[in-house]
């Protein structure tokens, strides 16, 4: 029943994404702030659901005193504060939102490809020290002009249609062979794409392949006088090398809004000794230094709210675990639970040979609708759709699944 399900929403998970769990009649308990480890252990005995930030740590230490726990909804991108393997080894599936900010992220990188051009965030500087110094020379319009894109994803494809729009022309460079937007063109290397760009602008994940992508090689292939934005990942650009080039004159101005080894709270940064380069980043001019905000918007976090809330009914009401990090991707047709004679079994369990059978045995006396399996690593996921079984049947059925020895998780919708 929908109003025994129990909710504790920590880290003043936004608003929108509340009301979605409240009309579905749960429980829901919120807190502005996370909880100290004692109190959280504390709470969480009680709860099925726990939705969270990136503050609150769901380490082994705590999702083991989680008996009753079904999911976990990461109301944000990251899923690093969650012991993700442990989860799923329990049958607790977690889910985030890693794409709600793609528009907001494309959307400070057309402005910051405006302010580059017009040198703009040092005239700002100069006035708020109240100096006039109207310039134009080496000012540009960006009609025109070529901006490269590494990276065309959620983000990255994005962006192309706004700078399209702008009267930019645009060439992408990605790993995989991408449907071109608009009037964009994928170029078939990254040095093709440095060649030839006015602006370049990174949009790759971290991964081994993109740590320092773009080093002192890199900026010798790109044009002089062009400009470099970096929202993706702080690793990707070696920073010592695009100081160098921005002394050297090569690159004429960058937008960095994302760093090698940034700090887990606001506070003093840039003289914090894991920066040995911060003093040199200051002094450059036309370097426009903003802290990780690429997705930092009301709206995105309204649309993280929606998009986590909606994927915790799904699982909550149906089993569908699509979207989630570290569970198998299993959807079915949306299940009617008023429909008489009918059940919906969802079986975790861990992947060895044979449980199949055993499943099917537990499952052969009524008419199985639809049956779906999937496995990530050692943890797989069963749902079947069942007829003809009535209500005395689903406790032997929960019964019979609960005492083989693969089991995790059993439930019957
Ligand atoms: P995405 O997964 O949708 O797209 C990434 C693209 O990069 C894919 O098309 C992939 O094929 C391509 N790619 C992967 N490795 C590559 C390589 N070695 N060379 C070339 N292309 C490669 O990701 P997204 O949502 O567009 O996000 C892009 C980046 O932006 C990520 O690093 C993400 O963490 C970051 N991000 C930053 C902020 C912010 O606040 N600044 C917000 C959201 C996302």
């Amino acid at each position: 029943n929908t109003e025994d399900i129990k909710i504790l929403l920590l880290e003043n998970v936004n608003q929108t994404g509340q009301d979605i769990l409240k009309r579905q009649g749960y429980q829901v308990e919120f807190l502005k702030t996370s909880l100290p480890e004692d109190q959280l252990i504390e709470k969480i005995r009680d709860v099925h659901v726990i939705g969270i930030r990136s503050k609150t740590k769901l380490t082994d230490k705590v999702l083991r005193e989680a008996k009753n726990l079904l999911v976990v909804g990461c109301f944000c991108i990251g899923t690093n504060q969650v012991d993700l393997d442990y989860a799923a080894k329990h049958g607790i599936a977690v889910f985030n939102s890693p794409f709600a900010n793609s528009r907001s992220v494309a959307e400070l990188v057309i402005a910051e490809i405006i302010v580059l051009a017009r040198q703009l965030g040092d005239r700002s500087n100069e006035m708020h020290r109240g100096t006039w110094n109207k310039v134009s020379n080496k000012c540009w319009e960006i009609r025109g002009k070529t901006l490269g894109i590494v990276g065309y994803g959620h983000i990255g494809s994005q962006l192309s249609v706004l700078a399209n729009a702008m009267g930019m022309s645009v060439i992408y460079y990605d790993v995989l062979s991408l449907m071109a937007i608009g009037t964009a063109q994928q170029v078939p290397t990254l040095d093709a794409l440095l060649q030839e760009a006015d602006f370049v602008t990174l949009h790759v994940p971290e991964t081994p392949e993109t740590k320092n992508m773009i080093s002192t090689k890199q900026f010798e292939q790109m044009k002089t006088g062009s400009y470099l934005i970096n929202a993706s990942r702080g690793t990707v650009v070696d920073i010592p090398a695009l100081i160098k080039a921005m002394r050297a004159g090569k690159v004429a101005g960058a937008a960095l809004d994302v760093y090698p080894n940034e700090p887990a709270a606001n506070g003093d940064y840039f003289t914090s000794e894991l920066n040995h380069w911060g003093d040199d980043l200051r002094s450059l001019n036309n370097l426009i230094l903003s802290p990780h905000i690429g997705g930092s918007t009301e709206e995105a976090q309204r649309a993280i709210g929606v998009e986590v809330s909606d994927a915790l009914v799904r699982y909550i009401n149906q089993g569908i675990t699509l979207g989630s990090v570290n569970l198998p991707e299993i959807t079915m047709r949306s299940l009617t639970l008023d429909e008489p004679n009918h059940a919906r079994v969802i079986y975790i369990h861990r992947n060895v040979p044979g449980v199949l059978r055993k499943v099917n045995e537990i499952l052969a006396d009524h008419n199985v609708d639809k049956q779906i399996s999937d496995s990530k690593g050692d943890v797989a996921y069963l749902m079947a759709d069942i007829s003809d079984v009535k209500v005395e049947d689903i406790k032997d059925i929960r019964d019979r699944l609960d005492s083989l020895n693969s089991r995790i998780l059993t439930r019957v919708l």
